[in-house]
């Protein structure tokens, strides 16, 4: 790093210390935040980075602060069985690595899951102790460091979700002479009662929660239980474990799932949603439930921030064990909630399928969740001015559910040279006059080569024509003028992706042969594939199963179209567009002749 460069670092790590600072007192002396938790730590994590790579500590930074979390306010208690936290993955690939080494551990072929939301909440254990033939809550424990927890039993009493007593009844009598029961679950907050609570602080003049699970947990550790009483806080009951008299474990159910009944029964509220599947090496069902999760979770009364895939047979469990800090028998699948800072370096324009034209930053790369990221997206210009985005911007970066990243806010503190965002006149890649409708910008040229190569690059994706073939081979073919469309990709022969794509023999007949082996995808899939705006998956399956081949399809009336399910007016005009087009007609005529199932 040269001197210069060094120290515009160091005025960065300045002004990033006063931010913190600022920060810290609005948190911690007027007990007022301005900013999300998450908010905070990526300011941190970025000052932690360049104090790092640069040496430069200076020693009233924020992060010289020794932090001392253990509170002293409660007595502890020890948890029957340690509550360990989940090992948490944030993609598909991540997770079917994960499922494989269980398989591979337990030598099973096939594997019987539990699947849960992940409650956003406190963990708590309740542990129930033998008297008079029933059981009798005993004491609730925070999870603390897994093994001893705080006791915050007289608040835990006042949730009326958390039976007082259990009676085991007919399960009472097993040879183990159960004496204590230990269950595990989520203390939450539901987000209506969030609002309320709120609105009461709000007047009263104190600060307000930024969130349910900040709230839950101050709820569940308040000193005066009937301050925690008033909250109407909730529990969610997803384990529960038996034990004799010397702390042995007894086991009275094979599986996980059947002790969810046993909790219902006993008057737990179970973790709603929970459901369980059997799954081979396709994590494909667990992927659809980590999929409805995220789009349900907006419409959920409570907060979840992922969902828990678990072991469902308790000896596997058992066979698995535990890390000393993880059970190896779960896994968590999170959705992206972190946040970075980083700095926009660069805007470039990306030519979509349809002509819109994106803008997306390039960031100095940064690390979330394991993921390195050097781009976002910046949607359309009325998002840059709605947010004044400009280059040499310090951001927050946030990866959310499946798309690319974003970027939540300019950080205006940190703000030094930037320059404006300029909007293109012209398509980068063909140079034709870009139009604009609303906020977008559209590349009108039909011969527009990145328009070509992006429709190439949706045909052959993952949902459509599932064939593995890299954008740069697609690039190279239509920028050579060897294909104008997708029809012309199967008239390939091998001998052409072996020189376009400087494959090797066997490389270039694999994928002439994917190819070739595409023209026997389902309608579903080519309706897809074809990029009909609005027609995404869902809306392509039931289209196919209403219509079933592409001249029904072409021919259907409006009314026909929208008594479809999910077809609205606009997805029906939509594709009423589409058909009208000289060029999509010719390309289907086209189609035709190469594909089996249209
Ligand atoms: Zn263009």
């Amino acid at each position: 790093m040269s001197v210069d460069q060094n120290k515009k670092v160091e005025q960065e790590i300045e002004k990033l210390i006063e931010i913190i600072n600022y920060h810290n007192w609005r948190y911690y002396v007027l007990q007022d935040p301005e900013i999300s938790d998450e908010e905070y730590d990526a300011l941190l994590n970025r000052l932690k980075k360049l104090e790092k790579e640069t040496g430069i500590i200076k020693p009233y930074s924020p992060t010289q602060r020794i932090t001392n979390v253990i509170s002293t306010e409660f007595k502890k208690g020890n948890h029957l069985f340690p509550v360990l936290s989940l090992e948490a993955v944030y993609d598909k690939k991540k997770l079917e690595e994960y499922i494989k080494s269980v398989l591979r551990n337990l030598k099973q072929s096939e594997l019987g899951l539990l699947c849960e939301l992940k409650f956003d909440g406190v963990s708590l254990s309740v542990i129930y102790k033998r008297n008079d033939g029933i059981f009798i809550f005993d004491k609730a424990l925070t999870r603390g460091d897994g093994l001893i927890g705080e006791d915050v039993s007289l608040n835990a009493k006042t949730i009326k979700t958390i039976p007082l007593s259990i009676d085991l009844g007919n399960d009472n009598d097993t040879e183990g002479d159960i004496e204590f029961i230990q269950v595990n679950g989520e203390v939450v907050l539901y987000k209506n009662d969030l609002q309320r609570i709120n609105e009461e602080r709000k007047k009263e003049g104190v600060p307000e929660f930024s969130n349910t699970r900040n709230a839950a947990s101050g709820s569940l550790r308040q000193l005066d239980p009937s301050v925690t009483a008033k909250r109407n806080l909730k529990f969610f009951a997803y384990s529960i474990r038996f034990f004799d008299r010397e702390g042995k474990e007894v086991r009275i159910r094979k599986k996980l799932s059947e002790l969810f009944e046993l909790m219902r029964s006993l008057r737990f509220i179970v973790s709603p949603f929970f459901k369980t599947c059997k799954i081979e090496q396709d994590v494909d069902a667990l992927q659809e439930y980590y999929e409805n999760a995220f789009e349900m979770k907006d419409s959920l009364e409570f907060d979840i921030d992922g969902v828990v895939f678990k072991v469902d047979d308790l000896e596997f469990q058992d066979r698995l064990g535990s890390t000393l800090k993880n059970y190896k028998w779960a896994i968590a699948y999170k959705f992206h909630t972190s946040i970075a800072v980083t700095k926009v370096i660069d805007v470039v324009f990306e030519v979509g399928r349809t002509g819109v034209i994106t803008p997306v930053a390039l960031l100095e790369p940064v690390e979330i969740e394991g993921a390195v990221i050097k781009n976002a997206t910046l949607h359309n210009f009325d998002y840059i001015k709605s947010k004044d985005i400009r280059i040499g911007d310090y951001v927050e970066v946030r990866r959310a559910g499946k798309v690319i990243p974003e970027i939540v806010k300019v950080i205006k503190e940190l703000r030094g040279d930037v320059r404006e965002i300029e909007e293109p006149k012209f398509c980068p890649s063909c140079k034709a006059e870009l139009i604009k409708d609303g906020p977008f910008l559209i590349c009108p040229n039909k011969q527009c080569f990145e328009k070509i190569i992006a429709k190439i690059v949706h045909w052959f994706s993952k949902d459509a024509m599932d064939v593995d073939i890299s954008d740069g081979i697609i690039s190279k073919l239509v920028k050579n003028k060897i294909v104008k469309d997708v029809v012309d990709m199967y008239n390939l022969r091998p001998s052409d992706f072996a020189v376009v794509g400087n494959l090797g023999k066997k490389s270039a007949s694999k994928l002439y042969n994917s190819i070739q082996e595409s023209r026997n995808r389902s309608f579903d899939r080519i309706l897809y594939g074809l990029g009909i705006p609005m027609v995404g998956l869902r809306n392509s399956k039931s289209l196919a199963q209403k219509f079933k081949n592409i001249d029904n399809l072409m021919n259907a009336s409006f009314a026909e179209l929208v008594s479809v399910e999910g077809i609205g007016n606009e997805v029906a005009n939509s594709i009423i567009q589409f058909f009208k087009d000289e060029e999509n007609r010719k390309l289907i005529e086209r189609l035709k002749r190469v594909m089996n199932n249209i």
